[in-house]
């Protein structure tokens, strides 16, 4: 398998990558500054958390394969005229991104019931839902992320009222765009969480990772999960569902 090509879709812009200082570490990631202010290097890591990170592991190629599918995705986004951090994937597991401040508020989107939504309201876990379902957690990991509504985001001053109407707008039409992609390459996409940032023009845009660890996607047919689900729920077979992933989305975007 062939993992990601380069893809660089500012033509005329330079790429001046070189790593510098690491300015911070997460559970899969890690960013270095570079001699670009407004540019940092991500770079991902094979670790794997579940559960808020009290399961803990590593599998093979992680790091890799999902620098190389959220590269995919981000330039499929891109080209449909979402704006995004991404400026270029530097190597196997290595991306060059615009620097933005992180809105501290994770969107999660769910198309169908499943994880803490199935388990906070008791419903079976694999129910399309009527209504395209925005949930909004509060980044802070030693809180837990909790789930909070658009009240509690602006009175923790992480959004305004306007931001989070821009947030929601943004966030449904890339839900519209992923669902149709995730379609071609035979995959329910069930739920995801993404992260959106604002650049130093103030700017809003999608940051972070779109990947198996932050979405759930169910073969059509069979309904097999492939994403990290299968590394929560120790159900095996990890790497060899991202890499179906990966060749899934590649031959839907070769279209
Ligand atoms: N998710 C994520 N990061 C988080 C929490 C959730 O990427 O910190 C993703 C998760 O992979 C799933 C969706 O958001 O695709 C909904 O997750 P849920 O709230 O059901 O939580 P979980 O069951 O993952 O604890």
């Amino acid at each position: 398998m062939e993992i990601g090509e380069r893809r660089i879709p500012f033509k005329n812009e330079s790429i001046m990558s070189e790593k510098k200082e690491m300015l911070y570490e997460g559970k899969a990631k890690q960013v270095f500054a570079t001699e670009n202010p407004d540019e940092v290097v991500v770079r991902y890591k094979d670790d794997a958390t579940a559960f808020n990170a009290q399961k803990r592991g590593q599998f093979d190629r992680k790091g890799e394969l999902n620098n190389a599918i959220s590269t995919l995705i981000f330039g499929y986004l891109a080209d449909n005229g979402i704006p995004t951090h991404f400026i270029a994937k530097l190597d196997d597991r290595e991306q060059l991104v615009k620097k933005v401040d992180i809105i501290p508020l994770e969107i999660v989107v769910r198309n169908y019931v499943a994880g803490s939504m199935a388990q906070r309201l008791g419903v079976e876990e694999g129910i399309k839902s009527p209504v395209t379902i925005f949930d909004l957690c509060f980044k802070r990991d030693d809180l837990g992320d909790p789930l909070i509504n658009d009240h509690h985001a602006v009175f923790l001053g992480a959004a305004s009222y306007a931001e989070l109407a821009e947030m929601y707008a943004l966030t449904d039409k890339i839900n519209k765009l992923l669902i149709d992609l995730f379609d071609k390459a035979n995959v329910i996409l069930v739920d995801f969480k993404i992260e959106l940032g604002k650049t130093a023009d103030g700017k809003m845009v999608l940051a972070d990772e779109i990947s198996p660890d932050t979405c759930r996607l169910w073969d059509k047919d069979t309904k097999k999960k492939l994403d990290k689900d299968r590394f929560r729920r120790d159900l095996g077979e990890i790497t060899e569902a991202y890499v179906e992933i990966f060749n899934r989305l590649q031959k839907a975007l070769a279209k």
